[in-house]
C-alpha cells in the first residue's frame, strides 16, 4: 500500500478497552508513519506521582515534578518486543509495563482532570507530531490536540464488550480479575472521563464513529485503511 505522499494525521479517541491502541498501531505499521499513545503520558505522569509520593490530587506539584520530566514514546526495537504496542521511557527509565496497572490507569483518570496537567501534556503532544504523519490516540486528540486532522475517528463498543476484551488482556499478562470488578473499574474511568470539565471525552463534530462491538481488530483496521485510500491521500506517495 501507498505512503501518505504529505503529512497526514490520523486522529482516534474513544474509551477504555474499545481497541483504539492495537488499531492505531496496525494502522500506523500499514501506512508506515508514527504512532503515538497519548494514554501513556497521562500514565507516565501518574506513575511519576504515585511514585514519588505526591497525591493525584496536588496540581501543582503533579506539574512541578511533570515539568522537570522526560518522557519519550517510539516503537519497540527488536529486543523490545514481547508484546507491547509502544515503548514509553520515564526519565530514560523503560516504564512501558509499569505504567499498565489497573492503579497506574485509575491514577492516570484522576490526574487528567487538572488542566494544568493537560495544558503541559497537549503541548508536548503536538510539538511530537509537528509537520509529520501521524496516527494519535487518546481521549481529546478529535477535540483538542488534532482538531483539524482530516481523519477523526471516534471509536467505541459496548461496555460489556470491552470489559471482557479488558479482562482477556488482563488474564495474558497474568492478571487475574472477575468480570464485575474489571466492568466496575471500566465504568468508573468512563464516568471520570466523559465527566471531567477539562476535554471530556466526547464525539467530535463531524468525527467517524466506529463501533467496534462485533468487529475484530482486522476489520476495523480494513474500513479505516479503505477509507484512507478512498480519500486519495495516499496517492503519489512511495509504496510501504
Ligand atoms: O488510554 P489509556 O487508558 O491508557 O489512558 C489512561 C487515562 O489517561 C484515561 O483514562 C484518561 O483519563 C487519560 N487520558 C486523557 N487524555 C488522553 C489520553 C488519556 O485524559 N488524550
Amino acid at each position: 500500500m501507498k505512503r501518505p505522499s504529505r503529512p497526514l494525521q490520523i486522529a482516534i479517541d474513544g474509551p477504555v478497552s474499545a481497541g483504539k491502541g492495537t488499531v492505531a498501531r496496525s494502522l500506523a505499521e500499514r501506512l508506515g508513519i508514527v504512532y503515538v499513545d497519548t494514554g501513556a503520558m497521562y500514565r507516565s505522569a501518574a506513575l511519576l506521582a504515585q511514585s514519588s509520593g505526591i497525591p493525584l490530587e496536588d496540581s501543582s506539584s503533579v506539574v512541578t515534578l511533570l515539568s522537570q520530566a522526560r518522557i519519550e514514546i517510539r516503537p519497540p526495537t527488536l529486543e523490545e518486543q514481547d508484546g507491547r504496542l509502544t515503548t514509553v521511557l520515564l526519565n530514560g527509565e523503560d516504564v512501558s509495563w509499569k505504567i499498565r496497572g489497573e492503579a497506574v490507569g485509575l491514577g492516570a483518570s484522576i490526574i487528567s482532570q487538572h488542566p494544568e496537567v493537560r495544558a503541559i501534556l497537549v503541548a508536548r503532544q503536538r510539538e511530537m507530531v509537528a509537520g509529520q504523519s501521524v496516527v494519535m490516540e487518546g481521549r481529546d486528540i478529535t477535540t483538542r490536540v488534532l482538531p483539524d486532522a482530516p481523519f477523526r475517528i471516534f471509536l467505541t463498543a459496548s461496555p460489556e464488550v470491552r470489559a471482557r476484551r479488558r479482562q482477556q488482556q488482563l488474564r495474558e499478562r497474568g492478571i487475574g480479575l472477575s468480570y464485575k470488578k474489571v466492568l466496575a473499574d471500566l465504568r468508573r474511568r468512563d464516568e471520570q472521563d466523559s465527566a471531567r470539565k477539562a476535554d471530556p471525552l466526547r464525539v467530535a463534530h463531524g468525527a467517524w464513529v466506529l463501533d467496534t462491538s462485533d468487529l475484530t481488530i482486522q476489520q476495523v483496521v480494513e474500513r479505516i485503511v479503505d477509507k484512507i485510500e478512498k480519500s486519495g491521500l495516499l496517492s503519489g506517495g512511495e509504496e510501504v
